[in-house]
């Protein structure tokens, strides 16, 4: 790494140097939330984008049936391990 020190309150601050403070996780909140809607833009626009059929296609706020279902397959995943079923 170079010694230039990021400000706080920046995502490459949360990033490089793994800051966990207050205004760099917001910062990385805000810099998740920016890059989710983009992908979510992509996905509305390409049928075939890789996050479809994906957990994070979902959390990007698509509701396509592929990732509607990734989705509902990671909740009985983990219903079923929190249930303790083998
Ligand atoms: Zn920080
Ligand atoms: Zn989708």
């Amino acid at each position: 790494m170079t010694g230039v020190p990021s400000p706080h309150g920046t995502n490459r601050c949360y990033i490089n140097h793994k800051c966990r403070c207050a205004p760099c996780r917001e910062a990385n909140r805000l810099y998740e939330k920016l890059r989710r809607a983009r992908h979510l833009r992509d996905m509305a626009a390409n049928p075939h984008h890789r996050y479809h059929g994906t957990e994070y296609g979902y959390r990007c706020g698509c509701r396509c049936t592929p990732c509607t279902t990734a989705k509902s397959d990671k909740n009985a995943a983990s219903l079923a391990r929190k249930k303790g079923t083998p």
